[in-house]
């Protein structure tokens, strides 16, 4: 059977928590969230009648810092989900080092089916029911999947009507004018770049002499095609959701970029051949980056993946039972908790400029989260190389013990 996000999640902690020998109470601590919030939020749709739909929070642990996590609008969203989200949180904010806990929230909708009104009174209603519970020192909300700083823009305007003055660190990942942070669009990108840089150190490989296949043309995707691109990598395949392709020849990713524009997809592309999802999964390239869905890296097509590095700039693309399949075929798996860090890294960085009502340019934000990326990936890649373990592994065992320490100094365990 299938096993849940949050089972994998879960299987993940007993992982980290048996190599550092990890003490019962801790581990029961970790192994369920501090609180879930569950609403119900009425929505006037734009025919007048009124609609109701189901929104969370998992508050996973806070013993770091604030929560701190995305907003999910989908319709598969689950409560399930939802907490292995926040588990996934808590454990990506302690790999990097960053003073947070781990939150996420989720509502259960197809926004593509909503009214721009609809869509405002939507998440107006999210923080109606929710305000109590988050805040710049409590729980600080994001994007996710289909939500965007517009949304966010909304979601800070209800909040900070509701409690009657201006909390710009409430939200993240807002709207430059609202006290977004420079660098926020496309963070998540440079920093699974700044962690895949290191790694091609570590195998004794140029960029200029690296090729890559990349699943997604999205946010995470493109921004890492161009920047990948501009440091010389090849870009040999890409694909949306439309479907795949590959070129013998390196992508021309600014023209890539207009085609997709143009048509809506990056399938039709000059010069290239359209293959199928499996076919760019297994190209013959050096990188793959996957940065678009959960589950593709499986147990059925693990063992046939010909990159020597997997830089997952999604949030859970391999399965369990396939990063021991990689590990035993010598691939370099950078695992999404340290890869996408860099989304919550700046939003991090967003918080502490609204706190002080000082903002950085880009270059600044920019310096600053290469270090806390590289730093992250040599402590991690230690660990690995102490336990000779699986980065992932890693990972976790810097994570769980940063949270796990946290919380015995406050007393909890
Ligand atoms: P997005 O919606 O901007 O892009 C998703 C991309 O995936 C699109 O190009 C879409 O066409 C493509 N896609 C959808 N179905 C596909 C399929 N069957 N085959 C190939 N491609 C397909 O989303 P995003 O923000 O780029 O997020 C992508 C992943 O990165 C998600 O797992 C997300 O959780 C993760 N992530 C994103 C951020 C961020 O800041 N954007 C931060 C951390 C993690």
């Amino acid at each position: 059977m299938t096993k849940s996000a949050f089972q994998n999640a879960m299987a993940q902690l007993e992982k980290a928590a048996d190599i550092l020998k990890l003490d019962t109470k801790s581990r029961a601590r970790l192994s369920e969230p501090i609180r879930v919030v569950k609403v119900a939020i009425p929505v006037t749709m734009d025919n007048g009648q009124v609609k109701e739909f189901s929104g969370f929070r998992s508050q996973y642990n806070n013993a770091r810092g604030p929560f701190k996590g995305g907003i999910r609008y989908h319709a598969n969203v689950t409560e399930d989900e939802v907490k292995a989200l926040s588990f996934w949180m808590t454990m990506k904010c302690a790999a990097v080092g960053l003073p947070l806990g781990g939150g996420k929230g989720g509502v259960i909708v197809n926004p593509k089916e909503l009214s721009v009104g609809e869509l405002e009174r939507l998440s107006r209603g999210y923080i109606q029911k929710m305000y109590q519970y988050i805040g710049p020192d409590k729980d600080v909300p994001a994007p996710d999947v289909y939500t965007t700083p517009q949304i966010m823009g909304w979601m800070l305007d209800e909040y900070e009507k509701l409690v009657g003055h201006h909390a710009p660190g409430t939200i993240t990942g807002k709207p430059l004018s609202l006290g977004g942070s420079a660098g926020r669009g496309f963070s998540t990108a440079q920093g699974g770049v700044y962690v895949l840089e290191e790694a091609l150190k570590k195998l004794g490989k140029k960029p200029s002499a690296t090729t890559v296949a990349i699943q997604g043309f999205g946010n995470a995707g493109s921004h890492a095609a161009r920047i990948l691109a501009e440091l010389g990598c090849k870009i040999m395949a890409i694909s949306d959701s439309k479907g795949a392709i590959k070129s013998n020849i390196p992508l021309d990713i600014k023209a890539l970029e207009a085609h997709k524009e143009k048509t809506g997809s990056v399938v039709g592309f000059v010069a290239t051949e359209e293959i199928n999802n499996a076919e760019l999964l297994e190209a013959e390239v050096d990188v793959l980056v996957p940065a678009a869905l959960e589950n593709q890296i499986t147990e059925s097509n693990a063992a046939s993946i010909k990159a020597k590095i997997v830089a997952e700039l999604a949030n859970g693309p391999t399965t369990p039972e396939a990063d021991e399949i990689l590990f035993k075929h010598n691939v370099l798996l950078i695992p999404d908790i340290l890869t996408n860090a860099g989304g919550v890294t700046v939003s991090y960085f967003e918080q502490v400029q609204n706190a002080a009502n000082y903002y950085w340019t880009e270059e600044e934000v920019l310096t600053k989260l290469e270090k806390i990326m590289v730093t992250a990936f040599t402590a991690i890649w230690k660990v690995k190389e102490k336990h000779q373990i699986d980065m992932r592994t890693a990972a976790f065992v810097v994570a769980v013990d940063k949270v796990a320490q946290a919380m015995k100094d406050r007393g909890w365990v």
